[in-house]
């Protein structure tokens, strides 16, 4: 095993000169990148920040290179330079503020931090204060002065060498229960990952994947961008997010990945027709669970079925429905199998397996599990078993043939009156009813039964619902415990950048309703 852009550079075509990435919305574009001009790039950006004579950390970590910049070809280079550099990427959301970039780069303390020139100003007094050694700036019109910098590099760099083990990325973790958390990963985990993606989603020489997701995020940081280089294929970039122009793509395209919210708003487009798909290979969801609705419509109007998979920064991909046939069914509803060489049980809360079919504790161990928590030991401790295994924090269940369904999160489970209530049950039981678009079910706090079920349902365009009326046929379908005591209608909920939905904002905006 050496350094990962290695592994993903074995992967790039003979031909350097073939179109590796063409970058349709890039402002002047498109733009054509070759697989040369991917390789020279990242060389460059590896050249200076190796001349930086950055120090390591006293235990040893290598130097950070913090990143919060908008979506562009050059960051992806940067993510390869920083590999290829030997250093450890810290990709940060561009949503983040100031106090939230301060958090980030107070506990990771970079050596480097890059930054859009617009935010110059604040990110490099945070930066300095929290004793990073340069911060450049990346532009999304390749304005800046890493690219500054990097331009009178040599175009040619040899990767560092780097041990499976070798720490290549600090993730954080989407904070949708909590503060974020820095999971760190290492050159392995990511390879094993990608490579076991590569057979099991069965990518073909010719493959043509449409980019549309972030690049600070495992979705479209490692398994989009991972998928493409080790497999050679071109990809057709987007840096932001429009549903006409992917759909214009898709006759060019063989594979798609999405959250779920983008298959929504794809949906509402009347250009996604079978036509418009016929060349597409495979139409990859996860990050978030797609709801069974989307997932036959898509059926209905694009002719595909949507292969849903499960991961999480800690670990990178876990279970994925089959692509192939010879694998199985993609069960909607499901998140499919584990990936081979992943292993996946669920436990119930003595820590003991559960029998098939009965909800627990879903815990993860494989050469794609992360070391830990940045920085936290106990946190790190807490969250493996003593047997090794990864407790993910997600509450679900095995089916008899081994498909592994998510009803949500242990943080979301609702205790009340003595009686777990699993959320997403009574979810799925609300979005069945006509007129229902989706709903959030969260606990809040109840005098009498510890936590009180309450539900915010948004109705489907046009509907319009009534919140009794929703109990009403609740109550005759599940039993009453799971009922929730109240019910808000509300045109939308509240979700972050990869389309999860903020249940502890709900759960903050209502806490006081039976207070
Ligand atoms: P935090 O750990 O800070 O609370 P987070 O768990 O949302 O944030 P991520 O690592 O980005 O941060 O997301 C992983 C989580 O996303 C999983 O634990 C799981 O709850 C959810 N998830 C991912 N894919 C799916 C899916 N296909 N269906 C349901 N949930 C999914
Ligand atoms: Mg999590």
């Amino acid at each position: 095993m050496s350094n990962l852009y290695a592994a993903l550079r074995a992967g790039f075509p003979a031909d350097l000169d073939r179109c590796a990435i063409e970058a349709l919305d890039a402002p002047g574009g498109p733009l054509h990148y070759t697989w040369r001009d991917i390789e020279r790039g990242s060389a460059m950006i590896a050249n200076l920040l190796q001349g930086l004579d950055l120090a390591a950390s006293s235990d040893g970590v290598p130097p950070r290179v913090a990143v919060q910049v908008d979506k562009s070809v050059e960051a992806l280079m940067l993510y390869l330079g920083v590999l290829r550099a030997g250093m450890v990427y810290l990709p940060l959301n561009n949503a983040y503020q100031a106090a939230e970039v301060e958090y980030f780069i107070g506990n990771a303390e970079p050596a480097v931090v890059v930054c859009a020139p617009r935010n110059f100003g604040w990110v490099s007094r945070t930066a300095f204060n929290a004793g990073a050694q340069h911060v450049f700036t990346l532009g999304e019109e390749r304005d800046g002065t890493l690219l500054q910098r990097a331009s009178v590099q040599s175009d040619e760099q040899m990767p560092v060498e780097r041990g499976a083990d070798d720490l290549a990325a600090i993730l954080y973790t989407s904070g949708t229960t909590g503060r974020s958390k820095g999971a760190m990963l290492s050159h392995g985990n990511l390879l094993s990952n990608a490579q076991v993606l590569k057979d099991y989603w069965d990518w073909q020489p010719g493959d043509v994947l449409i980019h549309a997701l972030p690049i600070f995020h495992v979705h479209g940081l490692f398994v989009a961008s991972h998928g493409a280089l080790l497999n050679g294929s071109t990809m057709l970039w987007l840096n932001k997010f429009d549903p006409r122009t992917v759909v214009s793509l898709l006759p060019r395209a063989t594979v798609f990945m999405g959250v779920p919210t983008l298959y929504v708003r794809l949906l509402a487009d009347a250009g996604l027709t079978r036509e418009a798909c016929s060349r597409m290979r495979l139409f990859i969801s996860g990050s978030a669970p797609l709801l069974i609705d989307t997932f036959t419509q898509w059926q209905q109007r694009s002719g595909h079925t949507i292969l849903e998979r499960y991961g999480m920064s800690e670990t990178a991909m876990l279970t994925s429905n089959p692509c192939k046939p010879q694998d199985g069914e993609r069960r909607g509803g499901t998140v499919g199998q584990p990936l081979p060489g992943v292993g996946v049980r669920v436990m119930d809360d003595a820590g003991n397996p559960c029998p098939a079919n009965e909800i627990g504790h879903i815990q993860v161990r494989g050469p794609n599990v992360f070391a830990g928590y940045w920085r936290m030991p106990e946190k790190t401790k807490e969250e493996f078993t003593a047997d090794g295994w990864f407790k993910t924090g997600d509450v679900g269940k095995i089916e008899a043939d081994g498909y592994v369904v998510i009803v949500g999160r242990s943080k979301d489970l609702i205790i009340s009156g003595g009686y777990n209530v699993y959320p997403a049950e009574v979810e799925s039981f609300i979005n069945d009813f006509p007129g229902v678009a989706e709903s959030a079910v969260v606990g809040v706090p109840h005098p009498d039964f510890g936590e009180a079920v309450v539900a915010v349902v948004i109705p489907a365009a046009g509907a319009a619902l009534d919140a009794a009326e929703v109990i009403t046929k609740l109550k005759a379908g599940i039993a009453g415990f799971k009922v929730p005591k109240q019910v808000f209608i509300s045109p939308e909920l509240p979700r972050n950048a990869m389309g999860k939905v903020q249940k502890n904002l709900l759960r903050d905006q209502y806490k006081t309703l039976f207070a």
